[in-house]
């Protein structure tokens, strides 16, 4: 089917199998499935934005999975429907996850208001798929409230997830020596809300010094435009103690937002950098594509490494061949 809109009637329905390959659609690369993907989205826009959109990121072990899991659980009975879309390096083979999010979810997984979605992060920088952005829009137009983002805190993905969410939550854990893991001074500047996770049994105690801690650092720390430092809190995805709270904030966190024109802000500044974003990967994906069908790449590779040529040169005739090739398109 390659029908727009009867995806997008689908999608409004709330229809599963239409979301899930709708998003299929916006991931995939293909020429055709890319202008499907365009008329789709441009028929769900005015259906769009109407989610708190949530990012969730943390080291591997730090147990974003399980608590987005609780979380996620307590969000339905509070009334949410509640989008998961996660992204998982380790369907890159498989092409789809559903399974392993189901075990890795097991109460989101099946209930009736909540719709998970794994997708492969496509190689990209920050673990975020290509298609993130558009998955919002999908589960949006399908009338899930809540979208919470999951990745993989590895540096850049924080940076990524930041330009789609509204809220972005940072997951840190009290590690061997009582010093807080994956907690870098560059993350903690994007972050609204920190969590410090597993605060149960005996790590309790160091959980609530590192909160306090870390509540001291953070208000030294510089933040961008009038932001207020990030709350710290601490929780228990396990047995769920400190869900409710969080819960609670990131409602109050929205709601502010809302109120201040804050997510407006936000918002109007992310669909921005999005084309940008999007044309800067369009442009890279372009390059490459053309340059490797010319013998030149090789050539210039030849007289860098005998160093015939210098570096930044052969560059400028790489970026050159390519400008050649693209006046020279028919069109
Ligand atoms: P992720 O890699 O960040 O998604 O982490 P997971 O959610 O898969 O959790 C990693 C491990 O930590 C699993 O064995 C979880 O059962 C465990 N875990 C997660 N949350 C908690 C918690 O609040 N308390 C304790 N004690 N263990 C937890």
């Amino acid at each position: 089917m390659t029908d727009p809109a009867a995806y997008a009637e689908g999608i409004l329905a709330g229809d599963r199998a239409a979301i899930g390959r709708a998003i299929t659609i916006l991931e995939s690369t293909r020429p055709a499935d890319r202008e499907t993907g365009r008329r789709l989205l441009r028929r769900l826009a005015p259906y769009g934005g109407g989610a708190h959109r949530i990012g969730v990121s943390g080291v591997p072990g730090a147990g974003k999975s399980t608590l987005i899991d609780t979380l996620g659980a307590l969000l339905l009975e509070r009334g949410h429907r509640v989008a998961v879309l996660a992204v998982d390096p380790s369907s890159e083979r498989t092409g789809g996850s559903i399974l392993g999010d189901a075990t890795r979810m097991s109460r989101l997984a099946g209930a009736p208001g909540a719709y998970l979605r794994g997708s492969p992060s496509s190689g990209r920088l920050g673990g975020l798929g290509r298609a993130t952005g558009a998955a919002v829009a999908v589960v949006e137009a399908a009338g899930y409230d809540v979208v919470l983002v999951e990745t993989v805190g590895v540096g850049q993905s924080e940076t990524a997830v930041a330009a789609v969410v509204d809220t972005f939550l940072l997951l840190g854990l009290v590690g061997a020596g009582d010093d807080l893991q994956g907690m870098k001074m560059g993350v903690l500047e994007r972050a609204d809300l920190v969590v410090i996770n597993k605060a149960d049994g005996d790590r309790q105690v160091a959980a609530a010094a590192a909160a306090r801690q870390l509540t001291a650092a953070l208000r030294l720390l510089p933040r961008g435009g009038d932001r207020t430092e990030p709350a710290v809190l601490t929780c228990s995805a396990r047995d769920g103690s400190g869900v409710p709270e969080l819960a609670d904030r990131l409602a109050a966190a929205y709601r502010a937002d809302r109120a201040s024109g804050e997510l407006t802000r936000r918002r109007r500044d992310q669909a921005v950098e999005a084309m940008w974003a999007h044309a800067r990967a369009e442009l890279l994906e372009d390059f490459h594509a053309e340059l490797t069908m010319s013998p030149v790449p090789a050539e210039l590779a030849a007289d860098v490494v005998v160093g015939r040529l210098a570096e930044r040169e052969a560059g400028d005739r790489l970026v050159e061949t390519y400008v050649r090739t693209v006046r020279g398109r028919p069109g």
